[in-house]
């Protein structure tokens, strides 16, 4: 088998422990290449890399670097159909999945902030016949980037990107559960001229490497996506160093439907919005919540809908739902689905293992799954499942609903469905999220902030403030006197 190699200075080169564990392909249960198990030595070469190519990357003029990332961006859609089917063999995601938005995405985060830094201003403030204070923009230094497995290269490209383009190196390690298509990053990198050590690329646990890059002194700061749980781990390491972090962590995202919402729209984009990556998408909405004069009449729709849902190889074009990512993610959904019944649910469809044929038949399927029954403060609808798992509720009125919707110590984002434009607007200035989308699901403009509330996140990320955050600002303040 094959084995991946970690990016460091310039190089893919093997760890320095020469050992490796398997990356299993999750549409077939079977191991398809071997994965660096790097430790604290790989992220100590890493660092002084990134520290030596520091200064002249930084001090590199903003177009250059930005031809640099530009080239990046471009091979990356080069090679777009390779890293597609690299990403859904590595993931389980139907290709068409990653080949529209995947990898698509990937490129567009360099592109985007290959050519943000070129419109970057920072401001001055005149104090009248005193002085003039200015502001400076420096990065930082070494940025650590640490990011999940659901959306691989996507999330990957929208940490190093702005740290890059804003003139820090990196040290960045990608989920060990989806670590190929970062390892054909680095060979792009290499292809694309990019100095040696201003991204590294070290593949590996997050104990062995995200553990080393948290804790290193030589890293200022961190830019974590993944579950709350680590990056509560991360904090606790990277707060007492004064490390400047930036946390996406997990969701437990609610989409409010009115009786006065365009039906099928609302259905429509409720099917993606619970389900689209397999439920596998920070974004996705997992409680529903239905007006009741629709309630009956929308559950039923919605669920023959879902049960419509081809679920099986993410290789075949009307795959609608491909393999969970790893057995034990699988076997966790499978755990919040029994919870679910033990706590009064209903199931309407799914939950149950699909065995396809051939080769496929020891993959990681699973039926998109529809719970009803359940109050809104049971363990089902507060804890994150991060899977093909959505409950559904009734709820009479605005208040009851923004109470339901706002009791999870999550806060990342929320969908509404009403044609009411003043309760939509009333609404979403009410709910705790960082991201609420009236009448669609996912769409994106990479320029505005990207971030969750409560424990779904400190910071933001996307357009300039991305830029901001891999920047310290420092104020000049010259005497006109
Ligand atoms: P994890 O938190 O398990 O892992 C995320 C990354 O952190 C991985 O690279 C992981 O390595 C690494 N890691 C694990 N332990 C440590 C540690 N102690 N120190 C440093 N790094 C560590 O998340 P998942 O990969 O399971 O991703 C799913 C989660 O991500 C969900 O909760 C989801 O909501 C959240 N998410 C949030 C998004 C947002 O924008 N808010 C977007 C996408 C996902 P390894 O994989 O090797 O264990």
């Amino acid at each position: 088998m094959e084995s991946i190699l970690n990016y460091i200075n310039g190089k893919l080169q093997a760890p320095v422990g020469q050992t490796y564990f398997d990356n299993i392909n999750p549409s077939t249960g079977k191991a398809y290449c071997f994965i660096p198990d790097s430790d604290e030595r790989d992220v100590e070469l890493a660092v002084s890399a990134a520290q030596a190519a520091f200064p002249a990357w930084s001090s590199m003029p903003a177009a250059r670097r930005s031809a640099i990332l530009v080239k990046i961006s471009e091979l990356i859609t080069r090679d777009l159909e390779k890293l597609a089917i690299a990403e859904s063999r590595d993931n389980g995601k139907p290709l068409w999945l990653s080949k529209s938005v995947d990898i698509p995405r990937a490129a567009s985060n360099f592109y985007f902030y290959a050519t943000g830094i070129l419109h970057q201003s920072t401001e001055a403030h005149a104090m009248e016949g005193m002085a003039i204070n200015y502001t400076l923009r420096q990065p930082i230094g070494v940025a650590g980037c640490i990011s999940p497995w659901n959306l691989p290269l996507y999330l990957f490209s929208w940490k190093i990107a702005p740290a890059l383009a804003s003139g820090n190196c990196v040290v960045a390690k990608p989920s060990e559960i989806t670590p190929y298509t970062a390892y054909m990053l680095s060979a792009l990198c290499i292809e694309a001229g990019l100095p040696a050590g201003v991204l590294n690329i070290v593949h590996g646990t997050g104990p062995k490497v995200g553990g080393p890059i948290t804790a290193h002194p030589g890293i200022p700061v961190i830019s974590f996506t993944g579950g709350t749980q680590t990056g509560a781990a991360i904090s606790k390491v990277a707060a007492p160093m004064f490390k400047k972090m930036s946390l996406e962590l997990g969701g437990k995202n609610p989409n409010i439907i009115f009786a006065d919402c365009d039906f099928d729209a609302a259905v429509k984009t409720t099917i993606h919005s619970s389900f689209s990556n397999q439920g596998e998408i920070c974004l996705c909405g997992s409680r529903i919540f239905v007006e009741r004069p629709l309630y009956e009449k929308f559950k039923l729709a919605f669920v023959e809908k879902v049960k419509a849902l081809k679920v099986g190889d993410p290789f075949h074009e009307e795959t609608r739902i491909g393999a969970i990512v790893s057995k034990p993610h699988l076997e966790k959904i499978e755990y919040y689905i029994n919870l679910a019944q033990e706590e009064g649910g209903t199931v309407l469809c799914g939950g149950e293992r699909v065995y396809p044929e051939g080769e496929l038949a020891s993959g990681y399927y699973l039926t998109p799954t529809v719970i009803e029954g359940l109050p809104s403060n049971c363990r089902t609808n507060m804890e994150e499942i991060f899977g093909p798992v959505v409950t559904i509720m009734p709820f009479d009125t605005e208040e009851e609903v923004l109470a339901f919707a706002n009791s999870t110590k999550y806060g990342l984002a929320a969908t509404v469905w009403t044609q009411n434009l003043t309760r939509a607007h009333r609404v979403a200035a009410n709910l705790h999220s960082g991201i609420v989308w009236i009448n669609c699901w996912l769409l994106r403009d990479l320029r505005t902030p990207f971030g969750g509330v409560k424990q779904s996140g400190v910071g933001r990320e996307g357009g300039f403030e991305a830029l901001e955050f891999f920047t310290e600002e420092k104020n000049v303040c010259i005497s006109l006197k």
